[in-house]
This record gives structure tokens, C-alpha cells and sequence, in this order.
């Protein structure tokens, strides 16, 4: 049974138990050497998973909403990741449940980006978007635009994927060196963005993900829901993906 979540929710999911993993439940946070998850786990209110990825150039992606911000930083802090150490934000996307807290952040100094399309979209459609959810956009300056391609921050590289379709600029990223995937709302577990938002276009998610599903991932870190580890049940999720939600 697919359920529908409300309004302001980013995904579509369905029931995950295949994928259940007691290792991953509960509040884990690190998950490997500088690898974090900040995972959103309450059935009342809706807010996106954030990760971040420590060393010389920590980098958070994707900040949630604004009022639930201090669960994100408490938790970073339990970590020892302070606020103002996190030198660059990454937004997969503009949408208030992945992107609105990002002012707390370009506050306190930290950089920003994001894909030249979402910027685009956010400066086009945002407003709106954002006030048809009783909500302001953040006012914030974008300090970088992301392309698709290699990204070198200090001692890391991530790639870069342009992966439209749930939002026009969303962007994925991959972390070799883990093989660690976020994919922000592209793809879950046991599901797939929506794509009845303003720029949401089924055929771009489609070819999204399937551009996604060829990588060697053994982590896939997305915006909601169940983080899944492991390179086959990774694959198995994308196949089930694939035959449940991509055959229109
Ligand atoms: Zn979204």
C-alpha cells in the first residue's frame, strides 16, 4: 500500500520492514570515520534526515526546517561537530523541509551552496512556495553554485550529480571514498521523491535515478526515511524501485 504523506512532505513511502536494519535504529549518529547522520525519526512533524561529513572542511548537508534546528545542533554537538566549525552547507534542494534552517547557518558564518537551477527556482517560484506553507523564505546570499563534477574540499572529493525531477536543481552527492550516496529527495528506501511540486517533472526523476542506481554505493543517505547500508540491499532497493514506482 503506498501512502501519501501530507501536503508538505517531500516523499512517497511505503512499508520498509525488507530493509529493516537493527543496526541503524535508534539514534545512531556516526556511522563510519567522519561520517554522520542526523536521521528525523518523529511521526508527528515532518523533517529531513541531515548528514554531515567531518575532517579539515566539515560540511553539513541539508539543514532542515528553521523552528526544529536545535535538534540538529544538539545532536551534531553530542558529536563534538560544533555549529561553527561546519565550514560549507550543501542544500540537495530548496524545499522548506531540507533547506529553511540554512539561514541559522549562513549566520553564523558558514558557507552555502547549491545548483545553479535550484537557485534559479528559489529565486523564481520560492516565495511563493515557501508562503503556500505559512512560511518565509530564507533571505540568504548563495555563496557557491555546485555543477556536476568533482568537488574538493580539503582533503575529500565528493562528486556531483545534477539529478532534477523532484525539484528542478536537486543535486545528489557521492562520496567515493565511503561509498556513501545522499540523494537527498531523489530516492528512499522503498521509494521515490514526488513529483507534483512546482518543477517537479517524472521523467527527469526517472532518468535521475536510474543514473544513481549504476553507482557502487554501499551507503544510501537520503532526505527521509530508513538509511540503507549495503551494497546488495542497496541494489535490491533500486530494482524494487525501479519495477514499483518507474514503470509509467
Ligand atoms: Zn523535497
Amino acid at each position: 500500500m503506498i501512502t501519501r504523506l501530507p501536503s508538505a512532505e517531500c516523499g512517497i513511502k511505503i512499508p520498509q520492514s525488507a530493509f529493516r536494519n537493527p543496526q541503524l535504529e535508534g539514534d545512531f549518529m556516526k556511522l563510519d570515520s567522519d561520517l554522520y547522520a542526523y536521521p528525523w525519526k518523529s511521526m508527528q512533524e515532518n523533517n529531513c534526515n541531515s548528514y554531515l561529513i567531518g575532517g579539515d572542511m566539515p560540511l553539513l548537508i541539508d539543514p532542515g526546517h528553521q523552528h526544529l534546528v536545535k535538534n540538529l545542533i544538539n545532536g551534531m554537538e553530542k558529536d563534538g561537530n560544533r555549529l561553527e566549525d561546519i565550514r560549507l552547507i550543501i542544500a540537495t534542494h530548496v524545499h522548506p523541509d531540507h533547506f529553511e534552517a540554512i539561514q541559522t547557518f549562513a549566520r553564523a558564518g558558514v558557507l552555502t551552496a547549491l545548483h545553479p537551477e535550484e537557485e534559479k527556482f528559489m529565486q523564481e517560484t520560492g516565495r511563493e512556495f515557501y508562503g503556500a506553507f505559512g512560511m518565509d523564505m530564507p533571505e540568504i546570499k548563495i555563496d557557491f553554485y555546485l555543477q556536476e563534477g568533482e568537488l574538493k574540499l580539503g582533503q575529500k572529493t565528493l562528486q556531483i550529480f545534477f539529478t532534477p525531477g523532484h525539484s528542478p536543481g536537486s543535486i545528489s552527492l557521492y562520496w567515493p571514498e565511503k561509498k556513501a550516496l545522499f540523494t537527498g529527495d531523489v530516492v528512499f528506501a522503498m521509494g521515490v521523491g514526488r513529483t507534483d511540486f512546482p518543477g517537479g517533472d517524472g521523467n527527469l526523476l526517472r532518468d535521475s535515478i536510474e543514473r544513481l542506481a549504476r553507482l557502487d554505493a554501499e551507503w544510501l543517505l537520503s532526505g527521509h526515511g530508513e538509511i540503507i547500508r549495503g551494497k546488495k540491499n542497496i541494489q535490491r532497493n533500486f530494482s524494487n524501485i525501479g519495477s514499483n514506482f518507474l514503470d509509467y
